[in-house]
């Protein structure tokens, strides 16, 4: 019989009075009854008040619910939290819980990793501001540092590990200590075996580079699913390099979602298999700024899904060419969309590499889209991608120019995957 109906049957044939030790022991009990008469007594009854609000009700669970397509996500990815001496990918602690503080207070939900999966199959409504927390490669300072952090905020997050760097000594983490992670919820994913740029086919023939790349893969996904016993269903490209090949053999490898660094707002429509996130460095506040930026976002969630291509369509001019190289630290960037007919400022956005989204102008006359930044660029490279839409179809281009403040050059040949 359940205890606490016992319980209750006691209480109602024992006058209260006669026996203290019977009242002791149920006084637990007892408590909880109560507590939970008082929460049903808190739920509003049909009485009329002045002011009646909507209740918020619990949603019923459904078999299958429809994805919200209004919703946008920003994934985060982190690296290190040991200050800023370590370099560029180790943040301080403070920032760090600052940044998550942040968070809280731009409305943003940080989700788990397995909703954002559910959203993106169309499974499960999440909140229209949606984060998701990564952090890669497997330094200890995710468990020691992060962890308790994120526990503070109550953010579910995802470490994606690199498999030979686990219990390596130094400062990576143990194989324990994901255990503990795992144990505790933590989603556990793919960095590879050894952090490669899978890029690199270093002189192997095709055959043998496949093969590798499989290792790769499969090889950190098969060893932490049987280590661990978990269910590997994402991969994180190191340094984000990939490819339509490289992401090909990872989906033979059975990976359903795989992640770069490119930073954008993911809408529900983006490719789950070049799904963007802003790696936050301390040196570059502006990333993490224009992530929990959400005025003036256009729909758009089809950035990635035109990242194959690696040049503009010939009849859009862009500024800087594709494969260009410029001096100034503070080039206009810009792309002519007159070819696209009746494209608004309203309807189009701009997003540059490490960057993010930034407030690029439409002229209205010359339909040319056009962003200065205001800050001098630092990285050797960058990738401009342009997205919108238009009465008749869909703006999607995308191409890269580098900087060298050392000297400009013309466009070299188109890049290679
Ligand atoms: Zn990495």
């Amino acid at each position: 019989m359940n205890p606490k109906l016992t319980a209750l049957a006691l209480l109602a044939v024992l006058p209260l009075t006669s026996c203290d030790k019977i009242k002791k022991i149920l006084h637990k009990e007892k408590a909880e009854t109560v507590a939970q008469a008082e929460t049903t007594a808190a739920t509003p009854t049909p009485v009329p008040t002045a002011t009646p609000e909507p209740t918020p009700v619990a949603p019923t669970p459904t078999p299958r619910q429809t994805a919200n397509k209004d919703a946008q996500v920003v994934v985060f990815c982190y690296h290190r939290f040991e200050g800023k001496n370590l370099g560029y990918l180790s943040i301080p602690p403070e920032l760090f819980d600052q940044q998550m503080q942040q968070l809280k207070d731009a409305g943003i939900t940080v989700i788990p990793m397995a909703d954002f999966i559910a959203w993106k199959r169309g499974e499960k409504t999440i909140p229209v501001k949606s984060a998701v927390i990564t952090i890669d490669d497997g330094y200890e300072s995710g468990y020691a540092v992060a962890w308790p952090i994120l526990k503070k905020y109550g953010y579910p997050f995802t470490v994606f590990i690199y498999t030979k760097f686990v219990s390596s000594g130094g400062k990576s983490i143990t194989w324990e200590q994901l255990e503990e992670m795992r144990d505790a919820g933590i989603d556990i994913e793919s960095h590879t075996e050894t952090h490669p740029d899978l890029r690199k086919k270093g002189g192997k023939s095709p055959q043998a580079y496949d093969a590798w790349l499989t290792q790769e893969l499969k090889g950190s996904k098969d060893e932490l699913e049987q280590r661990l016993g978990i269910k590997i269903v994402a991969l994180a490209f190191p340094y984000g390099g990939n490819n339509q090949h490289i992401r090909d053999i990872g989906k033979q490898a059975g990976y359903q979602f795989m992640f770069t660094v490119y930073g954008q707002k993911i809408a529900w429509s983006a490719n789950n298999d070049m799904i963007g996130r802003y790696a936050v460095e301390f040196a570059k506040p502006e990333i993490y700024q224009t992530a929990v930026d959400w005025s003036g976002i256009v729909e758009s969630g089809t950035a990635s899904e035109v990242a194959q291509t690696d040049a503009p369509p010939s009849d859009v001019a862009t500024q800087p060419k594709n494969g260009e190289t410029v001096s100034d630290p503070s080039p206009v960037i810009s792309a002519d969309l007159s070819s696209y007919g009746d494209v608004t400022q309203t309807t189009v956005a701009m997003r540059v590499s490490g960057l993010g989204l930034v407030p690029a102008t439409l002229d209205p006359k010359s339909k040319v889209l056009s962003y200065k930044p205001p800050t001098p660029l630092t990285d050797k490279s960058y990738t401009v991608i342009v997205t919108g839409k238009t009465t008749t179809g869909k703006v999607d281009l995308r191409w890269t120019f580098n900087f060298n403040p050392a000297g400009a050059s013309a466009p070299a040949a188109p890049a290679a995957h």
